[in-house]
């Protein structure tokens, strides 16, 4: 059975949707890490391994990188999140 597949948005590699780290959300709300990938609204995914997530952490920190995916006042703490979901692989 073939899985489905999904881009990182860091890299832009694509990978089977469960090797990748989903953020659930919707433009506008909250962004939340969704490691088991059942939470409802649209997903941002990212690799698990590779850096992504913390050049994707760094990225959303700033205005600029927030306002890519709408994230508005939320984004620093989904920053923190994903830092803190990193250091824990590590
Ligand atoms: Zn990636």
């Amino acid at each position: 059975m073939e899985g489905t597949r999904r881009t990182c948005v860091q890299c832009g590699a694509v990978a089977e949707k469960g090797r990748l780290l989903r953020i659930a959300g919707r433009p506008g709300s909250t962004w939340v890490p969704d490691p088991a990938g059942r939470l409802p609204g649209r997903g941002i995914y990212l690799c698990r391994e590779g850096g992504c997530i913390g050049r994707f952490a760094a990225r959303i920190r700033t205005r600029k990188g927030g306002a890519r995916w709408k994230m508005g006042d939320g984004s620093g703490e989904l920053a923190d999140l994903l830092s803190a979901m990193r250091s824990d692989e590590a």
